[in-house]
């Protein structure tokens, strides 16, 4: 309210305003790096709520009004985030889409050594994107898939907004050398630790295994927000015993109690691994992976 008292009967900051480009972004590690490249020239909102699961959502009445001033909405696609395709059809048909999982070398979902029968209570249509054989989406947690992101937001927003696009353009690139720095860091990081073998809660840490040569041992989540069965459960404990898995992790956008109960069961330390960030210990894109290779480091060092 105050601001709108602020602002009222100042037209030329109303004018500077709306003159920006507007760009909604689904998730917030592809918003953090959006963000970083619109710097000063483009207004980027965050769609998705931080602690939210990437694969469900519902937008809000305020959202569908946000997306439906935008000249650009940014997605991962892939499957990912369809809610966000359909939003900015239904509200800005006009608007530019860009899906950077389509910009990016893919990987698919990683045959489950457990098999995939009976990996969850629930009907097996609501969810099919976490199914083996599929495109594995979570393509964003390999730092240098994410470089590519980078350049084509850059180039995306110069084809929005040409009289801006120098200034894309530069800090697509500075972001991108960030970028570079960080996976190099996490490469020293990882190659150091004893361990490679590890096992998540939901199949989303696919590209980043597969960036730093570790192995994701099972998945205790297959499909995310689908409670597993008891007998898949049973499945997961004999891997995490025979391979003797050091501990298991938990991601806050989803509960964690399959998670919880098979680590007090085996009495092995239970950490959080995030695949999506935005809170106040993961709110940009490097703290969300250093966020992550310090609770594996925890394990697997
Ligand atoms: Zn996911």
């Amino acid at each position: 309210m105050a601001t709108m008292f602020l602002h009222s009967g100042c037209s030329s900051c109303r004018a500077k305003e709306s003159d920006r480009p507007k760009v909604v972004v689904s998730i917030f590690p592809i918003y953090d790096l959006a963000r970083r490249v619109a710097g000063p020239d483009a207004d980027v909102v965050l769609l998705l709520p931080p602690g939210k699961s990437e694969h469900h959502f519902d937008p809000t009445p305020k959202q569908v009004e946000d997306v439906a001033s935008a000249k650009l909405g940014v997605m991962v696609g892939l499957g990912l985030d369809p809610w966000m395709e359909k939003m900015l059809k239904d509200a800005a048909p006009k608007a530019r889409a860009l899906k950077v999982g389509d910009k990016v070398p893919t990987l698919a979902v990683k045959d489950d050594p457990l098999g995939d029968e009976e990996a969850h209570a629930g009907g097996k249509d609501d969810d099919h994107d976490h199914e083996k054989g599929a495109t594995d989406p979570h393509c964003w947690l390999d730092p240098r898939r994410a470089q590519t992101m980078v350049q084509a937001i850059g180039d995306e927003l110069a084809l929005v907004d040409p009289a801006h696009a120098a200034g894309y353009r530069e800090r697509a690139t500075s972001t991108t050398s960030k970028l570079a720095e960080l996976d190099a860091e996490i490469e020293r990081r990882t190659t150091a630790w004893s361990r490679k073998d590890f096992v998540t809660f939901h199949g989303s840490f696919g590209y980043f295994a597969d960036r730093y040569h570790l192995q994701i041992a099972a998945v205790i989540e297959p499909f995310p927000g689908s409670t597993p069965t008891g007998k898949y459960i049973e499945a997961v404990r004999g891997v995490v015993e025979k391979k003797k898995v050091p501990g298991l992790f938990s991601e806050p956008q989803l509960d964690p109690r399959p998670a919880k109960i098979l680590a007090d069961e085996l009495k092995i330390p239970l950490g959080v691994l995030d695949p999506v960030g935005g809170a106040a210990e993961t709110d940009s894109y490097e703290k969300l992976l250093r966020f992550d290779v310090d609770a594996l480091e925890k394990v697997l060092k």
